[in-house]
């Protein structure tokens, strides 16, 4: 019998990388699910929609009746709890709008319309309820006009996440949501609410997704300022693996100090 009720377990660098199952992860979850552990999935990416997390997981054997959440998902409840009925200006890439739509608010997208006649053009709208942002590979100046538009002394500032940087799949480094949020931040002057890893909100829809109380949780991941400071702030069980963005160098660096380190989750079995 395990202590461990709950597992969050991370996805981008845990148990995959880009599209390649990373060694031992399928290994990992089956031993997490044999434990009688409720597993759900977190993720800062706003890029994918959920359904094709789906096919992903299904591609690489893995199993699909595992809830995933976003940085996406996450602040569409956010801001359907905290701004119900608002209309909201979303800067940042399409499945947060849709996120948005499906938990009945009004999104409108900083592009406009996916129209390819429209292209290049901006939705040059009057101030928004809320302002979300996240990951905007296109940050113009035409784009940051309408943004600018959509602030009034009364809108709210919702950030997906701010991490600085992105992985791609083929191991470039690419500008991430912290990029757009900063920018906007800078701007306006006003500072925003970040629901993704590692705030609380992330933690607290994991844990109310899973039903299971942070002091029974664990959180894997490979990130020790994202999935280690969320689970350590929430009093949950942290385990680093080393098959991602952190090394074992680097908890002493940064400070941040998981309960256990495993080479892969492979090795979950360990601190089971
Ligand atoms: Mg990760």
């Amino acid at each position: 019998m395990t202590e461990y009720a709950g597992a969050i377990v991370d996805l981008d660098g845990t148990v995959w990388r880009g599209s390649e199952l990373i060694d031992g992860a399928r290994k990992g979850i089956e031993a997490l699910r044999e434990a009688g552990i409720e597993v759900v999935f977190v993720s800062n990416g706003t890029d994918i929609d959920r359904d094709a997390f789906d096919d992903q997981l299904a591609e690489l054997g893995l199993p699909t009746d595992i809830e995933v959440i976003t940085a996406a998902s996450a602040t569409a409840e956010y801001v359907a709890d905290e701004h119900p009925d608002a209309e909201a200006f979303v800067v940042g890439q399409q499945p947060i709008a849709a996120e948005l739509e499906a938990v009945g608010l009004t999104a409108t997208d900083v592009r406009g319309t996916d129209d390819a006649d429209n292209e290049g053009e901006t939705a040059n709208t009057g101030p928004a309820d809320v302002v979300v942002a996240g990951r905007e590979p296109d940050l113009s100046e035409d784009l940051l006009d309408d943004v600018l538009a959509a602030f009034d002394a009364e809108t709210a500032f919702v950030a997906t996440n701010t991490d600085r940087t992105h992985p791609t799949e083929g191991g470039e480094i690419i500008p991430g949501a912290g990029a757009t949020v900063g920018a906007i931040q800078g701007m306006t002057g006003t500072e925003p609410t970040v629901v993704g890893k590692p705030e609380s909100r992330m933690a607290d829809t994991a844990t109310e997704s899973t039903g299971v109380d942070s002091a029974e949780c664990l959180v894997i991941g490979d990130r020790l300022e994202t999935d280690i400071e969320m689970g350590n702030d929430a009093g949950m069980t942290t385990v680093l693996v080393l098959t991602g963005a952190s090394s074992e160098a680097d908890i002493g660096e940064q400070g941040i100090e998981p309960d256990h380190v495993i080479d892969s989750l492979g090795e979950i079995g360990d601190v089971l």
